[in-house]
């Protein structure tokens, strides 16, 4: 496919255009400050920042191309709007990461059962939203309004627990992010499939995932 890769120069972006590439597509890398021009191209990604990625999208649907979205923080209502008016996919995860999307699975499993849970999910001290989008959609899966506890620091990627606590026990559902590359799968997949979704949002790795 021909795509937009906004965001090229970021911890994820530059993981992921030469993964691209690898895997055969070509990659038009956007950054900050260059023009959002993608008029003909098959899709565009975005790993920008809350405050930009919003615009991004706006712009890419404007011209005609479906999006497959990873900047997490984004009012993505309006959008998914947009991009059904426009007859285009806008497809967003909250976590490109397959064990995550297990993660999160297993913890409505288990939530059914112990509905006791709190979450603790762990980034690098650059991530600027919190509570993660990954945490808030683990706690929509579970009973009740489980607290989310976000941890800042360097040296850490991407990681969360769920711990669910009852009488004389605990279990905790843990998922670790090491390197970007822990992205590159979901996000090959969002693009494989992303002609075959329907016009407006889709959201979450799972619905591409059966079982
Ligand atoms: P990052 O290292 O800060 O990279 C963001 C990149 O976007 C930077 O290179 C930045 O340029 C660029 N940028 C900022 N505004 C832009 C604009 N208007 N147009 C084009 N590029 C722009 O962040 P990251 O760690 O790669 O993460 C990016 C986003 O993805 C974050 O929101 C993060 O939470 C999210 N994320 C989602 C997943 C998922 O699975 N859904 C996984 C990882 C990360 P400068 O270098 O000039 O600042």
């Amino acid at each position: 496919m021909k795509l937009a890769l906004l965001g090229r120069r970021g911890k994820v972006g530059s993981v992921l255009g030469p993964a691209l590439e690898a895997a055969g597509h070509e990659v038009r890398g956007i950054g900050r400050g260059d023009p959002v021009e993608v008029a003909g191209l098959d899709a565009a990604i975005d790993f920008t920042a809350p405050d930009a990625a919003g615009e991004n999208v706006r712009a890419c649907l404007e011209q005609g191309v479906p999006c497959v979205l990873g900047t997490s923080g984004v009012k993505l209502e309006p959008l998914g709007e947009l991009a059904r008016e426009r007859g285009l996919a806008l497809f967003f995860a909250p976590n490109f990461a397959l064990g995550a999307v297990l993660m999160m699975r297993f913890a409505a499993e288990a939530g059914a059962l112990l509905p006791h849970a709190e979450i603790v999910e762990l980034h690098h001290e650059t991530k600027r939203d919190a509570p993660s989008g990954t945490a808030k959609a683990t706690a929509a899966l579970l009973p009740g309004d489980p607290a989310i506890h976000s941890v800042r620091l360097p040296g850490l990627v991407a990681h969360q627990e769920v711990l669910f606590g009852d009488r004389g026990q605990l279990l905790t559902i843990r998922h670790d992010t090491f390197s970007r590359e822990a992205f590159v799968p979901g996000v090959l997949l969002a693009l494989e499939r992303l002609p075959g979704l329907p016009p407006g949002l889709t959201i979450g790795l799972e619905t591409l995932l059966g079982g």
